[in-house]
C-alpha cells in the first residue's frame, strides 16, 4: 500500500509572546496532549511561509505550503474565492470579490450592508449579468452574508484592473480603473465599471430591499467589487507529485487555493470557518477521505479569526478544542505506518498585533520515515531546536512528499 499524508493547517495559530499569559505565546499557554505527541514522536522546526520576516496573506502563505513559489505564480485572491465558492474557473477568467454595500446620498455608509444575509438579491443580479453583452459572460454567486464573488469569461480580459471598493466609508463607490497600458485592462474595466451601474440599478427597488427600509434595516445599493484575479499558472500536486489529493476546509479562500492545485473539495456540514466550526467533522470526512486520497489538507481558520480579535483567552480555547476533537481524533484512527501526519500554522498572527506578520511558525511531522528529534512539545519556541531545522513553506511539500517516494531523483 502506499504511502500517504495528512497535513493539518491552522490558520494564524503561531503567536509572540502574550503578557496576560505571562509572556507565553497561546500554543504554549495551551494544555495541548495531542499536538504534544505528534512532536514527540516526530520531527519539527520552524518555517518560514514566504521567507525570514515577510508577513503573507492567507492565499500566498497556503500556495507557499502547496510547494508554490508563491510570489512568482500568485495572479490576485478573486480567483482563490470563486474556485472556494465552487465555481469552475478556466485559464483567461478574471475574478473579483464582492461586497453588497449600502450607499446614502451618494456616499458608502456600510461596506458590508449589515453584514445581512444577502442571498435574497442573487437572482436578480444573476439575470442583470447575463446582459453585460455578446463577447463576454458574468456569473455572480452570493457566498456568505454580505459576500460575493464575480466571475468574467470571456476573450481579453485581465486582473489588472483596481478595485471600485473604497476600502473605508463616506466615499462614493469608485470606478474601476485599468492598472497598465493594455486594451484588455481597460476592457475588464469597462465592463465592471457597466456591471457596477446595472447592478445598482437592479438593487434600487428589489423587493428585499424593501423589506429592509420597512424594517428600519440596512439596505444593499451598490455592489462593490475588490481583489481581481486569475489562475495562478501552475501545475497540479498530481502532475507534480502524482497524487491524488483533496481538501478539507470550511474557508472558502484557503479551500480556492487548495481547488487551484488541482485538489478536490470535500463538503463538511458546520465547517463554518469560523471559530464555531465543526472539528469533529473535519476530522471524520478527513479520515474518510484518506482511503480515496493519498494526500488530504486539512485547513482550521478559527484560530485567525480569533487572533485578528485579539482574542487570547478565545484563542488558546480554540487551539485546545483543535487538540481534542480534530489532532487527537486523526492520530487515534490513523495507522503511522501508513499515514505521514504534518500539523504546522500558514502564518503567524499575535493577538497582540490582530495582523499577519513575518514571524517563523512551528512545525511537525510524525510517521514511520521520520528521523524523530528531542522536541517534546509543538509551540513556536521548542520547534524551533528540531531536527527538520527552519525551512520555508515550498519546502513542507517536498518533504512530506519524499516520505512518500514521490519525488523524483536530481541529477543521475
Ligand atoms: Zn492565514
Ligand atoms: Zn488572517
Amino acid at each position: 500500500m502506499p504511502l500517504k499524508a495528512v497535513i493539518i493547517v491552522c490558520d494564524g495559530m503561531a503567536d509572540r509572546p502574550v503578557r496576560e499569559l505571562g509572556y507565553s505565546t497561546p500554543l504554549e499557554a495551551a494544555d495541548t496532549p495531542a499536538m504534544d505527541y505528534l512532536a514527540d514522536i516526530g520531527v519539527c522546526g520552524i518555517m518560514d511561509p514566504i521567507s525570514p520576516g515577510i508577513p503573507p496573506g492567507s492565499d500566498v502563505a497556503n500556495l507557499a505550503i502547496l510547494g508554490y513559489d508563491a510570489l512568482k505564480v500568485y495572479r490576485g485572491r478573486g480567483v482563490f474565492e470563486a474556485l472556494g465558492a465552487g465555481l469552475e474557473v478556466r485559464p483567461g477568467d478574471v475574478a473579483v470579490r464582492c461586497n453588497f454595500a449600502t450607499v446614502r446620498n451618494g456616499v458608502i455608509v456600510d461596506r458590508r450592508a449589515g453584514r445581512l444575509d444577502c442571498r435574497p438579491f442573487e437572482e436578480a443580479l444573476m439575470e442583470v449579468s447575463k446582459r453585460i453583452g455578446p463577447d463576454v459572460e458574468a456569473v455572480f454567486k452570493h457566498t456568505t452574508e454580505h459576500r460575493a464573488v464575480l466571475l468574467l469569461r470571456g476573450y481579453g480580459l485581465s486582473r489588472m484592473v483596481s478595485d471600485s471598493d473604497p476600502h473605508r466609508t463616506g466615499v462614493p463607490v469608485m470606478k474601476v480603473k485599468p492598472l497598465d497600458g493594455t486594451p484588455e485592462a481597460g476592457r475588464t474595466a469597462d465592463i465592471l465599471n457597466g456591471l457596477s451601474e446595472m447592478y445598482m440599478e437592479a438593487l434600487k427597488n428589489h423587493p428585499e430591499n424593501e423589506r429592509r427600509r420597512r424594517q428600519g434595516l440596512p439596505t444593499a445599493d451598490a455592489v462593490i467589487f475588490r481583489g481581481a484575479g486569475q489562475l495562478p499558472e501552475i501545475r497540479s500536486l498530481e502532475e507534480l507529485y502524482g497524487v491524488k489529493s483533496a481538501v478539507v476546509a470550511g474557508n472558502a479562500l484557503a479551500r480556492g487555493v487548495c481547488v487551484s492545485a488541482g485538489m478536490e473539495p470535500i463538503h463538511v456540514e458546520g465547517a463554518t470557518g469560523s471559530a464555531d466550526t465543526n472539528l469533529k467533522g473535519k476530522a471524520e470526512t478527513a479520515l474518510r477521505a484518506l482511503e480515496r486520497f493519498d494526500l488530504v489538507y486539512v485547513h482550521v481558520k478559527g484560530t485567525d479569526n480569533l487572533s485578528h480579535d485579539g482574542n487570547v483567552e478565545g484563542k488558546v480555547r480554540m487551539i485546545e478544542r483543535i487538540d481534542r476533537q480534530l489532532v487527537s481524533r486523526i492520530l487515534d484512527e490513523t495507522d503511522l505506518r501508513e499515514v505521514h501526519i504534518a500539523l504546522t500554522a500558514d502564518h503567524t498572527t499575535p493577538v497582540s498585533v490582530r495582523k499577519h506578520t513575518g514571524d517563523p511558525v512551528p512545525i511537525a511531522v510524525a510517521g514511520s520515515c521520520v528521523r524523530r528529534d528531542d522536541v517534546k512539545r509543538f509551540s513556536e519556541r521548542s520547534c524551533a531546536v528540531g531536527g527538520m531545522g527552519r525551512i520555508r513553506g515550498r519546502d513542507v511539500m517536498p518533504i512530506l512528499m519524499n516520505y512518500l517516494g514521490r519525488v523524483g531523483l536530481v541529477g543521475a
